[in-house]
């Protein structure tokens, strides 16, 4: 009965708080993502956005509250490979990082082969599509710590993209990548939404970008302060942003 109430909704957050120790960081949060939604979610820094994000794949469990993914409650939810996820980068420096592209793409096939079983010509093959699909395919066997940061961010999609999830969840994948490529990165993901018929989820900072690319927007703050339309939130938001900048609309610019 209960599954059946969850429908088609792909993420399902019913009254979740969640605290690290003593740290409150969301309350009383419900929260849906539909089929074929492209959500982004913004918010100050320390909103609570990256929490929210683990929560949703299990990483964090809340304090109280239930997760629902594809209509099952997280606790029994074990398939991991309809869900890719690019989690926020702690600053690059991958340096003389001997991993090739080819390797951590392959590394999203994990889940699905096992990790100790060898790749078969088709898992090579479907590495080799997704890292097509990210436009590097020329790239295929150079080291990650020879490219630039929007390349390395296309690198983490592909890996995310390699085992075909249903669900992609993307944490601020454009903090450091330059404007031009901000617009192609988001051209890519609206193609994988409409091509291959994926939900997807971006946690983003650049919100004047991202809202003419998304058709829904959250708003996060402790709380969901806003969550609507993509179209809703452009009429209304100088005074959402205002709730939640507290009027400081500088904070949209500001990358850490
Ligand atoms: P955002 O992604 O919106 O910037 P986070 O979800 O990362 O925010 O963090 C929300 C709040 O929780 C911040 O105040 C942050 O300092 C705190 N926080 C994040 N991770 C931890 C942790 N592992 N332990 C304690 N506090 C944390
Ligand atoms: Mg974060």
């Amino acid at each position: 009965m209960e599954q059946q109430v969850q429908g088609e909704a792909i993420v399902k957050l019913s009254s979740v708080s969640f605290q690290y120790d003593d740290k409150r960081v969301l309350t009383d949060v419900d929260f849906t993502l539909e089929r074929g939604d492209f959500l982004g979610i913004v918010g100050p820094n320390g909103s609570g956005k990256s929490t929210l994000m683990k929560l949703i794949l299990g990483l964090l469990t809340p304090t109280s509250g239930g997760v629902y993914l594809f209509g099952k409650p997280l606790s029994k939810f074990r398939e991991w490979n309809r869900i890719g996820y690019v989690a926020q980068q702690v600053a690059h420096g991958a340096g003389g990082f001997p991993t090739t592209v080819r390797e951590v793409v392959s590394s999203g096939l994990v889940g699905k082969v096992g990790l100790f079983r060898r790749l078969t010509a088709s898992h090579h093959q479907q590495v080799k599509e997704a890292v097509e699909r990210v436009g590097l395919l020329e790239k295929l066997d150079q080291r990650i710590g020879s490219l630039s940061g929007g390349q390395l961010q296309r690198v983490f999609i592909a890996r995310a993209l390699v085992a075909e999830p249903e669900l992609l969840i993307l944490d601020e994948p454009t903090v450091g990548v330059d404007q031009e490529s901000i617009e192609q990165f988001y051209s890519l993901l609206r193609s994988l939404k409409e091509e291959n018929g994926m939900t997807m989820m971006i946690v983003s900072h650049d919100v004047g970008v991202m809202t003419q690319w998304v058709n829904k927007v959250a708003c996060v703050q402790q709380k969901i302060h806003f969550h609507g339309t993509a179209h809703e939130f452009e009429h209304n938001h100088e005074h959402i942003l205002q709730q939640m900048y507290g009027g400081s609309m500088k904070l949209l610019s500001h990358h850490h």
